[in-house]
């Protein structure tokens, strides 16, 4: 099948390559033309484990291309996938002006029956909208499908092609056979394939996304009444978690969620609900819980050691989770304002987030090399993202290079007794 998809970030350039290794012709349409440039010399802008491989591999046989020219890729294909973001508007809402450009010029330029795939997250009544905006500017037949995405960045490429499942919000038959048609290699295993009206398939993403959020400050909750109650958290999640109605996943206490999706979503559906006049109750909460355990680690800090002015700090950690060269909405950053304006000399490593966080911290911190590197002179050391290599550090090295052995790990990475036992003052997550 030719399909287009616009929007090659985490999302349009990873279902791009995947439809491409399944053997469509895929071509992939950015209007940022220094994107499209890297790519087409088979460079991805992001990390995202395995998508370079794979992109390289489907350009070499001619089945993913890359264009800045929107007309001409809609023109040759049957499908055409928009994917570009929906960040939070000034109101929380999400913003749709990327998603109804698109979706102008797309019917600008149809030349007969087109199925227009939204696969961005939006709201509720997006699908109408596109419907509308296109059918103002052609008289050429098509149809609009809901497609959400739920990929997980750090996992996306095994996220698409073994996904737990396919929602596909589409009332017309001859849309919904083509959409059966382009995932019918991913579900072979089983996955279910899932067709709906094209409201709950909008809402299904949400509410996904709602859920996993609100699981994530639940357990920050509980972490925090462990810290107060002298209970520990590991023991009390693989309690719960070993029960089959809740699961172990998603059950990890920390810093917070970020990223460029729980939070903005959050806003979203809070937002179309109150549109609504439905105040969505437990999602404010969720949202305050996560907003407090951003300053918990920065307030353990200050706890420690009275004031912080002229401490160096180093931090392990600042994508927003392991995987991924993300800081979009990533507790690392709001943590680092803290301790720069408490007059913090941070000292700051991440596996492949380095050049992602000069452009967000300038000359305001330091960049290490390694992770021994930012401890070297370091009053503490921060862990703020759970990266596997930060794992089985060598703690002697460490404690060695540190002024004092201290340190606040966000993201409860190591075992409280054996951090005494190595000679380390430990502050973690919901242990004592
Ligand atoms: P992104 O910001 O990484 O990529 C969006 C891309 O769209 C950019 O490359 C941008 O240049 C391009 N773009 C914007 N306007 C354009 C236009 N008019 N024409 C052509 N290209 C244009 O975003 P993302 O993380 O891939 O997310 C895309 C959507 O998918 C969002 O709605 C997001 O909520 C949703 N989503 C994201 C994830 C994730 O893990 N990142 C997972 C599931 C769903």
């Amino acid at each position: 099948m030719r399909i287009a998809v616009v929007g090659t970030g985490y999302v349009g350039l990873v279902a791009g390559a995947c439809f491409a290794e399944s053997g469509n012709d895929v071509v992939c349409v950015d209007n940022n033309q220094a994107k499209v440039r890297l790519l087409r010399r088979g460079k991805v802008p992001i990390y995202e484990p395995g998508l370079e491989e794979l992109v390289r591999r489907n350009r070499a046989e001619k089945r993913l291309t890359f264009t800045t020219t929107l007309a001409k890729a809609v023109r040759d294909s049957a499908v055409i996938f928009i994917a570009v973001g929906t960040p939070q508007g000034e109101d929380g809402s999400a913003d749709l002006k990327h998603v109804l450009d698109v979706a102008r010029e797309i019917a600008r330029a149809m030349n007969g029956y087109k199925v227009i795939v939204d696969k961005s997250t939006v709201p509720v009544g997006t699908s109408e909208k596109v419907r509308e905006v296109i059918r103002r500017e052609t008289t050429h037949p098509f149809s609009v499908v809901s497609n959400p995405e739920f990929l997980k960045q750090g996992a996306a490429i095994d996220d698409f092609l073994k996904p737990d499942r396919v929602v596909i919000g589409a009332e017309d038959p001859r849309a919904q056979a083509l959409m059966l048609e382009l995932y019918e290699p991913f579900t072979r295993t089983g996955a279910p394939v899932m067709v709906m009206d094209c409201a709950s398939a909008e809402l299904a993403k949400y509410a996904a996304n709602a859920m996993l959020a609100t699981r994530i400050s639940f357990m920050n909750e509980v972490a925090n009444v462990c810290e107060l109650v002298g209970a520990d958290v590991d023991q009390v999640r693989l309690a719960i978690g070993s029960d089959k109605r809740i699961g172990n996943s998603f059950l990890f206490p920390g810093i917070g969620y970020g990223g460029s999706c729980f939070p903005k979503d959050v806003q979203a559906m809070k937002r179309f609900a109150a549109d609504k006049d439905y105040s969505f109750k437990i999602l404010e909460a969720v949202e305050g819980v996560n907003k407090y355990q951003k300053t918990k680690l920065v307030a353990a800090m200050k706890k420690h050691f009275g004031s912080l002015k002229g401490k160096t700090i180093g931090v392990w950690g600042l994508a927003f989770k392991p995987r991924t060269d993300d800081m979009r909405e990533a507790p690392a950053v709001p943590m680092i304002e803290a301790l720069v304006s408490a007059g913090v000399s941070v000292q700051a490593f991440d596996p492949e987030a380095m050049r992602v966080a000069k452009g967000i911290f300038g000359s305001r911190i330091t960049y290490a090399t390694s992770a021994y590197d930012a401890v070297k002179g370091a009053d503490a050391l921060a862990i703020l993202t759970e990266w596997n290599e930060f794992r089985r550090p060598d703690f002697s090295r460490i404690r060695s290079l540190m002024r004092s052995p201290t340190v606040f790990d966000g993201r409860n990475l190591f075992v409280p007794a054996h951090m005494k036992q190595n000679g380390f003052t430990y502050y973690s997550i919901g242990r004592s």
